[in-house]
């Protein structure tokens, strides 16, 4: 699918289970009220699968409960490694998989609230846990009786009659706490302890400090005219943003977290464009208390650093041995080889753009915030298609009900009923209990689709519960955008990025409730970054397809389906701008690698500069295309999990589109290809080698091919 790949995605970032988690670093400091058993997260919710109980969870109730899961959860550890029975797979791994209840239960609700609908509490108690966390992590890899227990598993594991998950498990264990560090001297062992420390303090000032400069470098408009080209839904809701943060009378254009904002490819006056554009790209950069630069840069340096200390050149080096794709060669390679067709492409887009600007007697060259309002033009004259055109018949409800839930069913026969009785924590936040086709309920889903000022930017989904048969436990999983709030009284119109987006999050969601995996570690999305990327942009293809498209694309007003020429110039138009769309996201992705690709030395003086020679290397400057993200506000790799990670969209694009040519081949939508695509694929977890599994469903080794295909660019490959 031509997809603009980047959306947000946490799934793997914060981990199911917290022993996972990769980013580990001492012990945990009281400064909390006290834990008592009135907390609300003292024992399992009796809501349906464990739901939140939000109606009753404060933000007080967050860091004491945080605080006491750290205590009995190193507690628990304790008593593990210093128990003096041979070491097994059930007083050892099984053990560990079940500790840290409390932890994980308030954990995973409170990382989710700083995320989606945060405070100045919530971001405080953040920053005074973050390195408390990481420290608890690194007491738990680093605890030396405990390793050797881990370890004596992993050295008999043939002998212990394991089957092939279980076996998976144990190397799974050993290797979390390699790569933690188990193996190094207690003098290297306490230097990682403190890089870590530093580490997670920084990616979480680095995450505050990137909110604010989002929310204050909104564009505040003061007449309307300037506004020429904006819906007048756009517009209300500009009013209505302004309201708001209490400049009755004006208009706000907030941020979106991409280089490029939506208003852009609608705004007729080039200033406001520019403002925008410029508003966006130095957000983080305005030498003010939200500029980035200096976190960046430090925190590059401690990576490269930690990676040294644990026997790779770089962070890439250590992050991709336990990806799909093994190296940072393979992952430039792929990226680097779509570079010179993508900028050509680009280029020539950038050809006809001008053309339009010169035919309309503009008088200027094109620049970066003329792209998307150009493109929208040559959009329009080239395939006829308008984006206002499309959006009264992609209401979000319809959508959602008639094209995300409609797609579930007939794939994997899933059914879906609003559960109203559940609390949740914003109005905005819709729950859905979810069954399969057999009627018996499989899972909870949330949905919390518009933007606030107090909320991250992108999209993404992760779970409050996750699903495992060892904890009896059942996914209660959730899906996070920021689409644009439709004033009072009018209906959520998407734009055609926004429909893919739902999509998207729900295949991840997907990929979470169908889970079919004992083992907390290993269940639902605890996948590597490359392939976790696989379900979710799979779901995407299904949002074009023409039994779904057709159920869903109705008008709003009057039902009428959407026109089939407007469905044909959809279908037309979908290889449209690609060269824009994978040179940003290509140049973003290498940039993340020129970043963590750094040996330890000194410090980057310059991050603009450092940028900009970057960019240079890998040949995708192109001064009208710049980078989905740029270094300063790039959070996906400054604290989203995702360094040395971003190329991973594209690595999973391959296997998305392979996949996708699979159905094609073999009948299309059909409960029994989807059947099969669940049962080899969704269902399994991260419980095998994943090129494995991708080898398994496919019958060979991904292929290239179908993507190139699908983003138009196969022509221009060598
Ligand atoms: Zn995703």
């Amino acid at each position: 699918m031509p997809m603009r790949p980047p959306k947000r995605c946490l799934a793997l970032a914060l981990g199911a289970t917290l022993l996972g988690c990769n980013r580990a670093s001492a012990p945990a400091s009281a400064g909390a009220a006290p834990f008592s058993s009135s907390n609300p997260f003292a024992s399992a919710s009796p809501l349906l699968y464990q739901a939140p109980p939000f109606d009753r969870i404060h933000d007080a109730d967050y860091q004491p409960a945080v605080e006491e899961g750290m205590r009995r959860q190193l507690t628990e550890v304790e008593g593990i490694a210093s128990d003096t029975a041979t070491p097994s797979f059930d007083n050892t791994i099984v053990a560990l998989e079940r500790s840290g209840a409390l932890l994980t239960r308030a954990f995973k609700v409170f990382i989710a609230m700083t995320q989606a609908n945060t405070d100045d509490t919530l971001q405080r108690i953040q920053t005074e846990e973050a390195p408390r966390l990481a420290a608890h992590l690194d007491a738990i890899h680093l605890n030396d009786s405990l390793f050797r227990r881990v370890r004596s598993v992993y050295e008999r594991r043939a002998d212990l009659g394991l089957d092939s998950v279980q076996t998976f498990l144990v190397e799974r264990y050993y290797r979390d706490f390699v790569r933690a560090g188990a193996l190094l001297a207690e003098p290297d062992k306490a230097r990682l302890r403190a890089l870590n420390q530093e580490e997670s303090k920084l990616a979480t000032d680095f995450q505050n400090r990137l909110l604010a400069a989002t929310k204050a470098g909104a564009v505040v408009v003061g007449d309307k005219n300037e506004l020429d080209g904006l819906s007048d839904a756009d517009i209300a809701a500009a009013a209505e943003a302004a309201r708001q943060r209490k400049l009755d009378g004006k208009w706000v254009l907030p941020l979106q977290n991409t280089t490029q904002q939506p208003a852009q490819a609608s705004l007729k006056n080039r200033a406001v464009r520019q403002r925008l554009f410029i508003a966006s790209t130095t957000r983080a950069e305005r030498g003010d208390s939200n500029d980035t630069r200096q976190i960046v840069k430090r925190l590059a340096q401690l990576r490269a650093q930690r990676a040294q200390l644990l026997g790779y050149p770089a962070l890439a080096a250590y992050v991709l041995d336990d990806q799909m794709a093994k190296t940072p060669d393979a992952a430039i390679k792929l990226l680097s080889d779509l570079v010179p067709a993508a900028t050509a492409q680009a280029r020539r887009e950038a050809e006809k753009l001008q053309a339009m600007i010169n035919k309309q007697r503009g008088g200027f060259k094109l620049a970066p915030w003329d792209w998307q309002y150009y493109a929208e033009q040559v959009r329009k004259a080239e395939y006829a298609l308008d984006e206002t055109q499309l959006e009264p018949y992609v209401e979000l409800d319809r959508v959602l009900k008639d094209g995300v839930f409609f797609a579930a069913n007939r794939l994997y026969g899933l059914t879906f009923k609003q559960r109203t009785d559940l609390p949740v924590y914003h109005p905005d936040v819709r729950v859905f209990e979810v069954f399969d086709a057999d009627g018996t309920s499989l899972a909870l889903w949330y949905c919390d689709y518009f933007k606030r000022d107090n909320k991250s930017g992108g999209a993404w989904e992760d779970s409050f519960v996750d699903g495992t048969g060892l904890l009896e436990t059942r996914p209660v999983v959730f899906n996070v955008a920021n689409f644009t709030k439709p004033a009072p009284g009018h209906p959520a119109l998407l734009r055609f990025d926004d429909v893919k987006t739902m999509f998207h999050e729900f295949g991840h969601a997907l990929h979470a409730m169908l889970t079919r995996v004992e083992y907390p570690r290993l269940t639902g999305t605890n996948v590597p970054t490359d392939f976790v990327e696989f379900p979710s942009q799979f779901n995407e293809h299904w949002a074009l397809e023409s039994t779904v498209l057709a159920h869903y694309a109705k008008h709003y007003q009057t039902g009428q389906p959407m026109p089939r020429a407007l469905v044909e110039k959809i279908k037309r138009a979908r290889t449209f701008d690609q060269g824009f769309a994978t040179t940003e996201y290509v140049a973003a992705a290498l940039l993340d690698m020129a970043w963590h690709t750094l040996p330890v030395g000194p410090q980057q003086p310059d991050v603009d500069a450092f940028e900009a020679q970057a960019l240079k290397r890998f040949a995708v400057d192109v001064p009208e295309v710049p980078p989905r993200y740029r270094t300063s506000y790039f959070a996906h790799i400054w604290n989203g999990g995702y360094y040395a990670g971003y190329y991973a969209y594209l690595w999973s694009e391959v296997l998305d589109d392979d996949a996708y040519a699979w159905f094609k081949e073999h009948g299309g939508m059909t409960r029994a290809n989807g059947g099969r695509f669940r049962d080899m694929i969704l269902s399994r977890g991260g419980t095998g080698d994943m090129g494995a599994l991708y080898r398994a469903f496919r019958g060979r080794d991904p292929d290239v091919a179908p993507l190139l295909e699908e983003r138009g660019l196969q022509a221009d490959q060598k």
